[in-house]
């Protein structure tokens, strides 16, 4: 969450491949109608600014096949030397030579842009044009209430991910029968067997060597729920609020860091980056984390019979709260410039990819190439899925792309295996996720936004170093933290909060 945030408020530094991570995903309404795909009697020639970071020319043939059913061909450019997004784009605005569609990753900036002419005013468009999009947004006013700019303009058709659920709790199954154990139900039995895999040696090679809990993201904030606090902003009876700045943060930090010090956490857990999954699985000495189900899940078969009895098995939160979820819409999409000569069809193609043809071609590529229609449901062909590149050579052709679309859960859940699925419906029928703080950052005057990122910058800068200062024992947290509380208030925690409350009260009555 803090990571959108930062995204969409500051700068973005690379291209995100895979977008967001914020807000609950509430029954999505994904309904598609059909119709006639043909937008224009003649071929037409739309061009669109797509960054990326992908090895190849941009010509995705997603866009030759969307082009034989609407007769509009999107040709893209892609700054292939640049793969900061902010820069691509801020320097195709200096260029004065904008494309007529601009996909983006930042719909603050967009919106500020828009607010200044850059970019088309949607609104009236899609009642006039988009059919689609417009049931779409009707079925769906909360998604409708996240693109809507703070001046009431909708500036960018967003991506709308699939499935509900993100992440989870995995732990080594295997282990835990080796020791006899059953699958921790509550903070008390998480310590206890995380204290058991430290000290019965369940990987059996008669070293103290395992790493009780890990995690691939270099933090440990799905820690925090465990003492009932919060690692960033969250919303309690419309009161905006800063877990950081709250009493169970204190707690919380307490308690994990003296997991850290009995050495239940791993000792690197900073440091060691998103390789630590893979490293720690495979070297048979990672016991428990937290991370997608479909990437972690996975190491069930890539390990398989690699590492002896390797079973890893998703568990409900032992807190009962999970903080991650889907969003409900991503921070990507696709916007039109003001330079563009025929916004009307550019509309149209926009709604094109909401249809079900275009959702389709989006989620599964092409019929009797990737997919054949089972019962009018499209199901990936066994021989394609079978083969190890499957996700590459859907990519490359141009599947599941950074543009708006609606995203089909069953693209991702026709791929992943058992163990995955099994996880996310554990979480689904427990209901864990917490409702997320949304992203209100759009929500904000451009005056109001650079108060915000500076008090936000300052502070989160401080609290990051004092956790790890806590957390690796080189502060004690009894003698420090009142000390901590004055900082955070002399570097205007009060006003922050204030600032946030104001964005979120208009979020709210939208
Ligand atoms: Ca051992």
């Amino acid at each position: 969450m803090k990571n959108l945030k930062k995204l969409a408020v500051i700068v973005l530094s690379g291209i995100m491949l895979m977008c967001g991570c914020t807000g609950k995903n509430k029954a999505v309404n994904r309904e598609v109608s059909t119709g006639n795909s043909v937008i224009t009697e003649k071929p037409t020639e739309l061009t669109v600014f797509y960054p990326s970071s992908k090895e190849d020319d941009g010509q995705w043939k997603i866009f030759e096949e969307a082009g034989k059913m609407t007769n509009v061909y999107a040709k893209t450019t892609i700054s292939k030397s640049n793969t900061d997004f902010s820069q691509a784009f801020n320097l195709m605005l200096a260029s004065g030579n904008m494309p007529d569609i601009v996909v983006t990753y930042d719909p603050v900036t967009l919106s500020e842009y828009g607010a200044d002419g850059a970019f088309v005013k949607l609104n009236e468009y899609i009642d006039k044009y988009a059919p689609n999009i417009k049931k779409f947004l009707d079925e769906n006013p909360e998604i409708k209430r996240r693109i809507t700019s703070y001046d009431k303009n909708i500036y960018y058709i967003p991506h709308i991910p699939g499935g509900s659920v993100s992440t989870g709790w995995f732990v080594r199954e295997d282990w835990l029968k080796k020791l006899n154990m059953s699958v921790p139900t509550n903070v008390d039995e998480l310590y206890t067997v995380l204290k058991a895999f430290k000290n019965n040696d369940p990987n059996e090679n008669g070293k103290a060597d395992e790493i009780p809990y890990f995690s691939n993201t270099s933090k440990v904030d799905c820690l925090y729920p465990l003492w009932g606090a919060r690692p960033d902003w969250y919303v309690k009876d419309g009161k905006v609020k800063y877990g950081p700045y709250e009493t169970e943060y204190k707690t919380a930090i307490q308690n994990i860091s003296n997991w850290y010090a009995e050495g239940l956490i791993d000792a690197e857990i900073y440091t060691r980056g998103n390789n630590a999954r893979e490293k720690l699985f495979s070297e048979n000495v990672g016991g428990i984390t937290h991370d997608w189900f479909g990437s972690t899940a996975a190491f069930n078969t890539s390990l398989s019979g690699k590492v002896q009895n390797f079973k890893i098995k998703a568990f409900a939160p032992p807190s009962g709260v999970e903080l991650e979820s889907r969003p409900i819409s991503s921070p990507c999409g696709w916007a039109i410039s003001s330079s563009c000569k025929n916004i009307e069809t550019a509309v149209k193609y926009f709604d094109f990819w909401f249809s079900k043809e275009g959702s389709r071609l989006m989620n599964f590529g092409v019929e009797g190439v990737h997919y054949d229609l089972v019962d009018d449901k499209p199901v990936f062909k066994k021989e394609l899925l079978n083969q190890s590149d499957f996700k590459k050579q859907l990519t490359s052709f141009g599947v599941q792309m950074d543009i708006g679309f609606v995203q089909d859960f069953e693209y991702e859940k026709q791929w992943i295996n058992e163990s995955a699925v099994e996880g996310m419906k554990l979480y689904e029928e427990g209901n864990f996720v917490e409702e997320q703080f949304p992203m209100i950052s759009m929500e904000y005057s451009s005056d109001e936004m650079k108060e915000y990122s500076n008090l936000q910058t300052q502070i989160d800068t401080y609290v990051s170093e004092m956790e790890q200062k806590w957390i690796l024992g080189a502060n004690d947290v009894n003698s420090t933290y009142d000390g901590y509380i004055q900082k955070l208030e002399k570097f205007g925690i009060n006003r922050l909060i204030e600032l946030q409350q104001k964005a979120y009260d208009r979020y709210a009555s939208k």
